[in-house]
């Protein structure tokens, strides 16, 4: 039996109140044809208890995820917690998290996730221009205010939030907008960036891309991460939280990022259906990786299904040799098997499409992180690292006011002062 386990639940499926233009869950209603989509007691009751009897840790969590969960309505949440507490263990401690795009949050859903001490992860993308590219209803309008309301509503109840910002090629060159807009304007402290990456069918294929046309490119991956990296690490270590820094700083510390797409193996977060379906992964709905129905088997039992194994250890195991080489392997490990479907230079499948984007990322910031880990090791606060930074910008910017401008930059790039930080 598995010892812990993670659980995204799906109480509505991937049904939805908006119509992002990026969204690929919405393609999974297909998979239950004529279905209302709405979790029923039993199931939610089935969950609630294997999920509480199987856990052996202290901390449990209960995640709710879409499609959109609040269109299930509060009394099913109500009810969640009711389930719950008839089926907890004496000293668990239960943690709830719900994934929403909040454009159906009110002052009551915000008192209820307060009451409970929820951590909300709302969906926005940036400042209204990119944001409002794709995030839209089902008549095509911007869902901005809506999101920007649901941000200052979760705030003024003080409900703990994750910003989710997708990155995509109309946000992708725009890093600076975009994180100083949550940071400065929405107030953001826990950041996550997720890349918007999707194969192209027959007919979507942009300039002879793999991914669509609304798919990060590498190039932009790269330069998305690493504008924002030398801002936060120059002035938010320690205030702003964003998930693929910290990640990437547990990579270099040797501990588990914590983050599925950078961790060796996949397996630990299933994903369940409103119908008691239980699959590998929210990524991965799809009739080949349906583990079974909880109503017929009992979840721990899925769990720990050889099937799960074999689809967790794959990520490791079908790695390219480009990628086994890789000097970044240790932090990338080929992230999303998801997003696995380019080629390496030397013709084998398998490799990331982001892989562009994920090398130069980790090889910006080694120099960086090599100093916050060995701040930590040695019990002092990683944020020190600011300090040492502006000081090392500022004598750097004193040798190029004092250098000739054809002579080789100071900063040891290579290049003349005039084409480098002498511009
Ligand atoms: S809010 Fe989420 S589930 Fe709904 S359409 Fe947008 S991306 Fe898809
Ligand atoms: S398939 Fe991707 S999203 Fe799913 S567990 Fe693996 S890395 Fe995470
Ligand atoms: S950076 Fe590229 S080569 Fe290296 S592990 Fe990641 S996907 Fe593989």
């Amino acid at each position: 039996m598995p010892h812990a386990f993670h659980v995204l639940v799906k109480p509505a499926g991937a049904v939805c109140n908006l119509a992002c233009r990026y969204c690929y869950f919405l393609s999974k209603a297909d998979l239950y044809p004529g279905s209302r989509f709405r979790m029923p007691d039993g199931v939610l009751e089935t969950y609630v208890r294997q999920l509480l009897e199987a856990q052996a840790g202290r901390e449990v969590f209960v995640a709710w995820q879409g499609g959109e969960p609040t269109l299930m309505g509060l009394s099913f949440f109500r009810r969640s917690i009711e389930l719950v507490e008839q089926h907890r263990k004496a000293g668990t401690d239960v943690r709830y998290t719900i994934q929403t795009n909040g454009v159906l949050l009110d002052d009551e859903w915000c008192e209820f996730f307060r009451e409970h001490r929820f951590l909300v992860g709302l969906s926005l993308d940036g400042p209204r221009a990119l944001h409002d590219v794709y995030r839209v209803d089902k008549h095509g309008r911007g869902t901005f205010d809506a999101v920007v309301h649901a941000a200052r509503l979760l705030q003024h109840h003080r409900v703990d939030v994750n910003i989710l910002a997708c990155v995509h090629a109309a946000s992708g060159d725009h890093p600076i907008d975009v994180y100083r807009f949550l940071r400065d304007e929405v107030g953001a402290r826990f950041i996550q960036f997720i890349p918007i990456v999707e194969r192209a069918a027959a007919g979507e294929a942009h300039n002879g891309e793999a991914a669509t046309a609304w798919s990060v490119r590498p190039a932009q991956w790269a330069g998305f991460l690493t504008a924002i990296f030398d801002e936060w690490v120059r002035r938010d270590v320690g205030v702003v939280f964003v998930q693929q820094f910290d990640a990437a700083l547990a990579s270099w510390t040797g501990v588990s990022p914590g983050v599925c797409v950078l961790m060796e193996t996949c397996g630990d977060a299933v994903a369940l259906e409103h119908n008691g379906d239980l699959y590998c992964c929210d990524h991965f709905v799809d009739r080949e990786y349906l583990l079974g129905n909880i109503l017929q088997t009992p979840m721990p039992q899925l769990v720990a299904s050889d099937r799960l194994r074999a689809f967790g250890d794959a990520k490791r195991d079908a790695l390219p040799q480009y990628c086994r080489q890789c000097r970044v392997r240790f932090a990338c490990r080929g992230e999303c098997p998801k997003n696995r479907f380019v080629k390496t230079p030397d013709g084998e499948p398998g490799l990331n499409y982001l892989c562009e984007g994920y090398k130069a990322f980790f090889a910006h910031v080694g120099r960086p992180m090599r100093m916050m880990a060995d701040l930590l090791r040695h019990d002092r606060a990683p944020a020190e690292i600011m300090w040492r930074l502006r000081r090392e910008d500022e004598e750097l910017r004193a040798a190029v006011r004092t250098a000739g401008r054809n002579q080789p930059c100071p900063c040891g790039s290579g290049r003349k002062v005039k084409q480098c930080h002498g511009r």
